[in-house]
């Protein structure tokens, strides 16, 4: 696909989607150095940033037109206002985000001059997003043709909205991330597209990583039978500033690249997140997984050459004037 025609997808977003998971305030310190045990070193200033994956999902596909459903909890405290704003001013329907007592979810963040980072995420409300809310959620989720879930999550919930969406005939698309090594096989059942990066995808499958890091060489084909094994027929397998893999056990051509797009890139945070945000965007719209992982890489390189994750976010307008 020429670089033209991927941009002029941004034409056809128009599908319905469902995020089920995470927000959260990052709380953001840049220091010189990491502090070690025991230890206090001076900061800049706090930054209070709007997060959590499934938020970032949610923004990104509203951001380029979809129309967006978000799912989960926020708190009691000032950031359940935060977060609930910045969804909204990013185009999401937050109707039927649920509002719990205590603390909305919270990452603890530090990064150094070398851009090293700890994080420490505080899950809080997003604890909080059970079966029940989302069985009870079950009419609204059943307006949307795409449903989106990653692993900020409750496993009992994610598994069980899964079973719930596949069976109405909803694509389910999951985010294997924070990484779990083996996935319950009920989740691995309903879930039709798995989204993962290099590293995750050789850990999940046992294979190893190429010794040189040069992932052109990598058996792509052996790749897409492990993952047809493990249970996916589907998958995008992104690598980082190289673009993307697309395998497709059920098509003719099982393995596809999609080439990087090259900007001047900042801050990688939440880049991944537009990525997925955008496939589940593209397949709600009708595109093919391969149009969408397309789509997806100047989305996503949009998001790499702005600081922050839904801050770096780029409307269809802002995004086309960008590349074109
Ligand atoms: P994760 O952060 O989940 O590991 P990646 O680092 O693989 O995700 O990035 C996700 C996608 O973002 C990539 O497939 C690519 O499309 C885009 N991307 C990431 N880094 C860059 C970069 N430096 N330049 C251009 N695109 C990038």
């Amino acid at each position: 696909m020429s670089e033209q025609s991927a941009l002029n997808l941004l034409d056809r977003i128009n599908g319905t989607i469902s995020v089920v998971g995470s927000m959260n305030a990052d709380y953001t310190v840049t220091t010189d150095r990491l502090p070690g045990p025991g230890e206090t070193v001076n900061g800049g200033a706090l930054q209070i940033l709007p997060g959590g994956k499934s938020g970032n999902q949610a923004a990104a596909a509203a951001k380029i037109g979809a129309h967006v459903q978000m799912f989960g909890a926020v708190g009691s405290d000032d950031n359940a206002v935060f977060l609930i704003n910045n969804l909204d001013n990013a185009g999401v329907d937050t109707s039927h985000i649920r509002r719990v007592l205590g603390p909305s979810g919270t990452t603890v963040i530090t990064v150094d001059a070398h851009g090293e980072n700890t994080i420490v995420y505080s899950p809080g409300s997003n604890a909080q997003v059970s079966v029940e809310y989302v069985e009870s959620m079950r009419e609204v989720l059943g307006k949307s043709k795409v449903l989106g879930l990653c692993l900020e999550s409750p496993m009992e919930t994610v598994t069980a909205c899964a079973k719930m969406c596949h069976e109405m005939g909803i694509t389910v698309l999951l985010n294997n991330s924070p990484f779990v090594p083996s996935l319950p096989p009920e989740l691995v059942a309903a879930a039709d597209v798995l989204l993962v990066n290099e590293h995750e995808m050789a850990q999940m499958l046992g294979i190893d990583e190429p010794s040189d890091g040069d992932w052109n060489a990598f058996d792509w084909h052996m790749a897409a039978e492990h993952m047809q094994k493990y249970g996916f027929e589907r998958a995008i397998v992104t690598l980082g500033a190289e673009g993307s893999m697309v395998l497709d056990s059920t098509s003719d051509e099982p393995v596809k690249r999609i080439q990087p797009v090259k900007v001047n890139a900042v801050d990688t945070t939440g880049s991944g997140d537009a990525f997925m945000g955008t496939v589940l965007a593209g397949l709600s719209s009708g595109l093919s997984l391969h149009e969408s992982a397309s789509l997806a890489s100047y989305v996503a390189a949009y998001a790499a050459a702005g600081y922050g994750a839904q801050a770096s976010y780029g409307t269809a307008a802002q995004i086309r004037k960008a590349f074109e």
